[in-house]
């Protein structure tokens, strides 16, 4: 079995408000292997872009990483200076925003962006990184890469900035590419387009990928496993396969059952009653039970834990629990 290229445990991200402390990252235990692309999926709000920031240390203050370890390669990223966090950033994991104007600068034509993070962290010369620069935009299929060598980010369309952030990410080989919603932003045809693109990615690189979207389309498309996330915690993990065919929270059912399913032209979605709860006011026990249409009593008072109930399968929930019914 693959080794563990990345090991979360225990991830505890909170935010400092005047109100009191949002507890937005809540104990979120997960692993990532050399080579394979985990999906982390959930509504706004659950907590899933604020783990990826985490791990690559861009938390921002009120927000503060309170508990927890981040190891890559065995390394805790936690215990790491910003001057030793900064060789890694970009380099050994770098990532993709849903809206490449917060990675690219505008004021810095595209070439010049992604020949700077060659030259900087690979020490390449100039006329090599220009070189590599240019097999890069044509290795994400941007459309003229020497025209788009020489453009601002401005001049190109959001699918185009899309691809130079991309071939940005990808410069230096990284062993972890954290893409936080790469494509909600697209359209359809597009979408396609850039998933196809990270698809080549991982098979020519090998790079691990760390999937964040609310969109269980891509996860299916894209992923091997997937975490379920709920108010600052996962609620379910398992393979993607399973997480389709038998999924066990009755979170992640309901989220099933809201996603359109094209080929039975359904036409009305079941959702999710009531929405996710005030993360100043989280309900007592299950964080989920306000929702959950098989809630008891015991779900107000208890908060389950995350318990495997079979090889690869973990659940957060009370019903799979001994002596509940
Ligand atoms: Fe629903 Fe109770 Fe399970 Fe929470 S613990 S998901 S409220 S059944």
């Amino acid at each position: 079995m693959n080794q563990p290229t990345l090991q979360v445990t225990g991830l505890q991200t909170h935010f400092f408000t005047g109100n009191g402390a949002v507890k937005s990252v809540d104990g979120v235990t997960f692993s990532l292997l050399e080579g394979e692309t985990l999906g982390i999926v959930g509504e706004s709000g659950s907590g899933k872009s604020v783990t990826s920031l985490s791990i690559i240390g861009l938390i921002e203050s009120p927000g503060r990483i309170v508990g927890g370890e981040v190891r890559f390669l065995g390394r805790d990223l936690l215990q790491l200076k910003e001057s030793e966090m900064r060789k890694i950033r970009g380099k050994e994991i770098s990532m993709i925003f849903q809206e490449p104007l917060t990675a690219l600068n505008p004021v810095f034509r595209i070439g010049h962006q992604i020949q700077e993070v060659l030259m900087n962290h690979n020490q390449l010369h100039k006329a090599d990184a220009e070189r590599q620069t240019l097999e890069l935009l044509k290795k994400v299929k941007i459309s003229r890469p020497e025209s788009a060598y020489d453009s601002y980010p401005h001049e190109l369309s959001g699918g185009m900035r899309q691809r130079a952030m991309i071939a940005m990410a990808i410069a230096c080989k990284p062993k972890i590419l954290i893409a936080d919603e790469p494509t909600t932003a697209l359209d359809v045809s597009i979408q396609a387009q850039i998933l196809k693109i990270m698809k080549e990615i991982i098979r020519d690189e090998g790079s691990s990928i760390l999937l964040i979207t609310h969109d269980l389309g891509v996860i299916a498309e894209m992923a091997d496993r997937v975490a379920v996330m709920y108010a600052g915690q996962i609620v379910e993990q398992c393979d993607v396969y399973t997480l389709f065919k038998a999924p066990k929270h009755p979170y992640t059912q309901g989220l099933l059952k809201s996603t359109p399913k094209l080929h039975n032209n359904e036409e009305t979605l079941d959702s999710i009653e009531g929405s996710v709860p005030h993360p100043l006011n989280m309900p007592v026990g299950c964080r989920f039970h306000p929702r959950c249409s098989y809630a008891t009593d015991k779900c107000n008072q208890n908060e389950p834990q995350l318990r495997e109930l079979e090889s690869g399968h973990q659940v957060r929930c009370l019903l799979y629990e001994n002596g509940f019914q």
